[in-house]
């Protein structure tokens, strides 16, 4: 039999809804996952470091990127660039590490565009959108603008909940990461991927 090759995981939802804090706790129940670290020209917020929450870039750098084909998707959101670099995700997938992208909806269709059924979609949602901008008020970073601004995205980002194979409100984290950890593991016993 063929070495398998890894499953590529895409885990996307609204801004606040808590993916960062969800992949976070991932890391440390799926020891065996693979975490892509996106590229970004937005500015690093405090106790965040470059090639570990981010790999922070220039505007021309990002753009000089996305010329050479460097991302497997990419996003201007809310007036900064956010891309995944692909060659880590196809090095790893090939090596038969599964990998998990935590990214925006617009790159999320992106790659559902891109690879089709070839990667597993989980769409995270808040509770109820009172919560989402409790959540992102406590990060205390946003301007009003900016939140804003958020917001609207997330309102058209609902709509677009047909295009994911799975939904998982997060509501309790602990919760919410067993119910992708089990995702995962029904994946794991698929019998065909297509
Ligand atoms: P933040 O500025 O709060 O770190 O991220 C803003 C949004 O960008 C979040 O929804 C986050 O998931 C998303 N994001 C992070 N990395 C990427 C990426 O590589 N591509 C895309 N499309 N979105 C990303």
């Amino acid at each position: 039999m063929n070495k398998r090759e890894g499953v590529l995981y895409i885990l996307s939802g609204p801004s606040g809804v808590g993916k960062g804090t969800v992949c976070t706790q991932l890391r440390k129940q799926l020891l065996n996952l693979k975490y892509s670290v996106s590229a970004t020209t937005r500015a690093p917020r405090a106790g965040e470091t470059d090639g570990v929450n981010y790999f922070f870039k220039s505007k021309d750098k990002f753009e000089k990127m996305i010329q050479n084909n460097e991302f497997l998707e990419w996003a201007n959101y809310v007036g900064n660039y956010y891309g995944t670099p692909y060659s880590y995700v196809q090095e790893q997938l090939k090596e038969g590490h599964d990998v998990i992208l935590e990214i925006e909806v617009q790159g999320a269709m992106q790659v559902r565009e891109r690879i089709g059924k070839d990667g597993v979609f989980i769409f995270l949602v808040p509770p109820n959108v009172a919560e989402l901008k409790r959540r992102i008020l406590e990060r205390a970073s946003e301007t009003d603008e900016s939140m804003n601004q958020r917001l609207k995205v997330m309102e058209k980002e609902m709509k677009l909940i047909q295009h994911y194979d799975y939904c998982v409100v997060n509501d309790d984290l602990l919760y919410a990461c067993q119910q992708i950890e089990a995702i995962i593991t029904a994946e794991s016993c698929r019998v065909e991927r297509n």
